[in-house]
C-alpha cells in the first residue's frame, strides 16, 4: 500500500505528493473522559483512522494525530438538558462524578497550534489542507471553521470537517453506542464494557459522562438515561461507521480538489 504517514516519508516522497495533489490531513481530536469503559484518546484515534482511510482514497499525507482539544464551560440550559440542575460549574465532559479529568487546552493555545501547523504545511507547498476533527466541542468546531475560512485562498484551500456524520443510521453521541463501536473496531484494547453495570441497569448521563447527541440538542428523556447504549456496541458497527465517515470525508476532499487543480 502507498505510504501516507507524513512522519515516515523521506523528502522526495513528500515533494512527489505535493506535486501530485498537495493534500495534507491534520487529524485533531481531544484527550477526554469517554465513560468509565473507554480510553481517553477516543476522538483522536477515531479521526486518525478516518483520515488514513480517506487519504487512501484521495491521496495525500496524514500528519501525526493531535491529542490536543479544547472545551468551554457548559451553559445552564445544556446542563438541564443532560439532567443537572443548571447551577453546576462544568467544563466539557468533566462531570463531577468522573474519576479523572480530561486534558482540555486553552482555546487560544489550541488555535495557535493549529494555525502554525496550517502555515508550515502551506509554506511547504500543500494546496489542500484538511482539518479533520473528531471532537464535537462547539468552540473547537468554531475555531477550526474560522481558521479554514481565514487561510483559504486561491493557491491553498483549507477544509474543516467534523467526522461524526449524522446520517450514519447509528445514534451518535458522546461515549455511547457509536463511539464505543468505533473504538472496538480501531482500538479494542481501549474498551472494557465490564466497567459498566449489567445491561438491565440504566446509564444515567450525569453518573457516567455518557450523553447522546440528541440529548445535547433537544434534551434527555424523563429519566435522563442514555438511549444509544454503549453496551450494544460491536466492532462490526464500528467498522461500518469508520468506512462511512472515511467515504464522506473523501467525497468532500475530492470535490474541493476539483476546484483548485
Ligand atoms: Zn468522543
Amino acid at each position: 500500500m502507498k505510504k501516507n504517514k507524513f512522519e515516515e516519508m523521506i523528502p522526495e516522497e513528500l515533494l512527489d505528493g505535493i506535486r501530485t495533489n498537495g493534500i495534507a490531513y491534520i487529524p485533531i481530536g481531544s484527550m477526554e473522559w469517554h465513560g468509565p469503559h473507554m480510553a481517553m484518546g477516543m476522538d483522536t484515534l477515531n479521526v486518525y483512522g478516518v483520515s488514513l482511510l480517506s487519504s487512501n482514497k484521495t491521496g495525500g499525507v496524514v500528519l501525526p494525530p493531535t491529542y490536543i482539544g479544547t472545551e468551554s464551560a457548559r451553559d445552564p440550559e445544556t446542563l438541564r438538558k443532560v439532567g443537572f440542575s443548571g447551577d453546576e460549574s462544568i467544563v466539557g465532559m468533566d462531570f463531577p462524578g468522573n474519576s479523572i479529568k480530561s486534558f482540555y487546552w486553552p482555546p487560544e493555545l489550541f488555535e495557535l497550534i493549529v494555525r502554525h501547523q496550517i502555515e508550515m504545511l502551506r509554506d511547504m507547498g500543500y494546496r489542500l489542507i484538511v482539518l479533520a476533527n473528531g471532537h464535537g466541542a462547539d468552540n473547537q468546531i468554531e475555531i477550526l471553521n474560522r481558521l479554514a475560512q481565514e487561510y483559504s485562498c486561491q493557491r491553498c484551500q483549507v477544509l474543516s470537517i467534523f467526522i461524526l456524520f449524522e446520517d450514519s443510521n447509528v445514534g451518535i453521541g458522546h461515549a455511547g453506542l457509536a463511539e464505543t463501536a468505533i473504538m472496538l473496531h480501531i482500538c479494542p484494547q481501549g474498551v472494557d464494557l465490564e466497567r459498566l453495570p449489567a445491561r438491565n441497569q440504566k446509564l444515567y448521563n450525569v453518573d457516567y459522562g455518557i450523553v447522546d447527541s440528541e440529548t445535547f440538542i433537544s434534551g434527555g428523556g424523563p429519566d435522563f438515561a442514555v438511549r444509544y447504549d454503549p453496551r450494544d456496541a460491536t466492532a462490526e458497527i464500528g467498522e461500518m461507521l469508520v468506512s462511512h465517515a472515511a467515504a464522506k470525508c473523501a467525497e468532500i476532499v475530492t470535490k474541493s480538489l476539483q476546484n483548485i487543480i
